[in-house]
């Protein structure tokens, strides 16, 4: 599978899922465009070195996806793009009664909000080029619901739903969009929430990754990076092209439950 003269752009790319899904597409042949919110040396250095390492122009814009307008001004800032993932994302754990609403509206924003701004803002870049790919990294909750991740939950099945909509106007167009429901990745993300939901549930680290985290997976096992970069690229692939609107699940089996 060749990406050569495609340009994929990735929110949220200088960690975690991101990270790894970009490197697929690199690794496919795709120009890439990283993107955090940070604006470091060590961002740009990524970029730099892995474009070396794959052979292919890779790019690192900062742009805040908790804001519509930068959103937008990192699509065009790109100057093409042919291939979009939404990926940006945060979590945050707490009863709904006591979830503070700030959390709440940055998990919104992020989550869900910038899907809709990038997207609005790619697809006329899509429909010049004649090809387009839409992938949101949405979740297993896009699909199904956990305790203590309101906005989370919300933003996701939010992205599941758009994805769908997204898929029907783009239909008769040579532009798909997809979702990708990724079960636990052992990422920055998953680590940071171990803590509390470690509070909430009165148990050790340890416990919460064998009893809670992986309890929801049948498989025993975190998917990795890789295995939800590689579902990116097929997506983009010419085997996908009549794969629109829908979700794929990439979780051992959590949704099958
Ligand atoms: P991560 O924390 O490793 O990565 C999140 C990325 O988003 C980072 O690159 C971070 O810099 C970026 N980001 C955060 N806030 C941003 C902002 N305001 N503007 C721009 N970028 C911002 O987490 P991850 O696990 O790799 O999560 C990536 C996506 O995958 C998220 O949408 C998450 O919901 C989804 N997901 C993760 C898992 C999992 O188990 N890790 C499972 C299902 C879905």
């Amino acid at each position: 599978m060749s990406l050569k003269g495609k340009t994929a752009i990735v929110t949220g790319s200088n960690s975690g899922i991101g990270l790894g899904v970009a490197r697929e597409l690199a690794r496919a042949g795709a120009a890439v465009v990283l993107n955090s919110f940070t604006d470091r040396d060590e961002d740009h250095k990524l970029a730099e070195d892995m474009g070396r390492e794959f052979g292919v122009d890779v790019r690192y814009i900062k742009a805040d996806m908790s804001k519509g307008d930068e959103c937008r001004a990192l699509i065009e800032q790109a100057g093409a793009c042919d291939i979009l993932v939404n990926n940006a994302g945060i979590q945050h754990v707490a009863p709904i009664d006591e979830f503070p609403v700030e959390t709440w509206d940055r998990i919104i924003a992020i989550n869900m909000n910038s899907a809709f701004h990038c997207t609005a803002a790619a697809l006329p870049l899509m429909r010049q080029a004649g090809w387009g790919r839409v992938v949101n990294i949405a979740s297993a909750h896009g699909l199904t619901a956990s305790p203590y991740k309101s906005a989370y939950v919300s933003a996701k099945h939010g992205v599941v739903g758009m994805t769908k909509v997204v898929a029907l106007e783009t239909a008769k167009e040579q532009i798909t969009c997809n979702a990708i429901c990724p079960g636990y990745v052992l990422t920055p993300l998953v680590e940071a929430q171990i803590p509390d939901t470690a509070k909430e549930y009165n148990m050790t680290e340890e416990e919460v990754v064998e009893q809670v985290i992986l309890q929801r997976q049948p498989s025993k096992e975190f998917a990795t990076v890789e295995q939800i970069g590689g579902t990116a690229v097929f997506l983009c692939s010419d085997a996908a092209a009549q794969i629109t609107g829908t979700t794929i699940s990439v979780d051992g089996g959590w949704t099958a439950l």
